[in-house]
């Protein structure tokens, strides 16, 4: 990056931005338009939880479904974090759900139920990283905090072309969007810049065709804008292997309720051979009797390892079952379980198998 001529082609990136966002911002369900009031604290704290690593399609009806469940933070601190778990279900990433109920009974009983402002002081809050703050501060309070998320690090990392591999580079970019972004409006030029990522700048393809930036882009002028950012060599994702346990009498599934602490922790499941203690599962049946065995009928990636599932099925007219976990849950309104959707994928597979 030229230090030298940074000032003036920083200037000019964040006028171009600025200008570009005013009749091209997005319509979310937790924005406000561009230049108007600012917007809820909360709606801006649970969108950028819910956003992490999730994308804008995704989230919008969760959004429009927690925000009508729980309309402000203190009804979300008092529902039951059973609730909140399924009302999260298919979202991914469940320990977000469970810093989301404790950050929200931390605002209400410590801090009245009002945000603070800082993003130094939002930083202090459960399950609020460094991202998650800067974008709450910015966006919510108009600080001038410095926001880098996914589409916001490839942008700058194309326009000043940045080519040490992350996530070493993540600190050259940090302080090309530090000299980017204004003084004031500091959310809104957030905001623009992660419109421009997600909707101009993308992944793959491009469209420098209608970027406002482009002449301003150094990856634009070498002609490799798809290099950047340069991604570290690919590590090799180990494969793991789970079983399933699929116990029906009368038309009712057996779903347990998983542990606390751990993987997808006190979210509603189909009994398993318990792969999530970080081996490969035992595969021995809770119950014995006749089990049918489908071999990996499920592939899910998760950030570390890839997991293939076999089901066992087993059914029968009476089962008696004696953990307090349990529970007996009607095939027909099985949507309603709130199961993750590596388990939803499972019985997806078998009410279709069966058709
Ligand atoms: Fe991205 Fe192309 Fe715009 Fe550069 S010109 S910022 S590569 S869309």
């Amino acid at each position: 990056m030229a230090v030298d001529s940074l000032p003036a082609k920083a200037r000019k990136i964040s006028a171009n931005i600025g200008a570009h966002y005013v009749d091209n911002a997005r319509k979310l369900p937790w924005r406000s338009p561009p230049g108007s009031n600012l917007p809820d604290p909360y709606h801006v704290w649970l969108s950028e939880v819910m956003l992490q690593q999730t994308t804008v399609g995704a989230v919008k009806s969760y959004f429009e479904k927690f925000t009508r469940r729980w309309p402000r933070v203190q009804d979300l601190a008092r529902a039951d974090e059973a609730d909140v778990m399924a009302a999260w279900a298919g979202l991914g990433y469940y320990a977000r759900a469970r810093n989301l109920s404790k950050c929200a009974m931390h605002i209400t009983d410590e801090l009245n139920g009002i945000f603070p402002r800082k993003e130094s002081e939002l930083l202090k809050l459960p399950g609020v990283g460094a991202y998650t703050a800067a974008a709450i501060a910015a966006i919510a309070f108009g600080e001038r905090a410095v926001v880098v998320d996914a589409n916001i690090e490839r942008l700058v990392a194309r326009l000043f072309a940045i080519d040490t591999p992350l996530p070493k580079g993540k600190a050259e970019i940090r302080a090309a969007m530090d000299a980017i972004t204004p003084r004031h409006g500091a959310g809104d030029f957030a905001q623009a810049c992660m419109d421009i990522g997600a909707t101009i700048c993308t992944a793959k393809y491009p469209k420098c065709n209608i970027c406002p930036v482009r002449k301003q882009c150094a990856a634009f002028a070498t002609g490799d804008m798809e290099g950047f950012p340069v991604k570290p060599p690919k590590k090799h994702k180990p494969v793991r292997r789970a079983r399933f346990f699929w116990i029906e009498q009368q038309g009712q599934l057996l779903l347990t309720t998983r542990p606390p602490k751990g993987m997808l922790g006190g979210m509603r499941s189909l009994p398993d051979d318990e792969w999530a203690a970080g081996i490969d599962g035992h595969a021995t049946p809770p119950i014995a009797g006749e089990w049918q065995v489908h071999g990996n009928i499920v592939q899910h990636s998760f950030t570390h390892f890839s997991l293939e599932v076999d089901l066992a099925v087993y059914q029968h007219e009476k089962i008696v079952t004696n953990s307090d976990d349990n529970i007996w849950w009607p095939l027909d309104d099985i949507a309603q379980a709130g199961l993750p959707t590596l388990y939803a994928k499972a019985v997806k597979w078998k009410l279709k198998e069966e058709k």
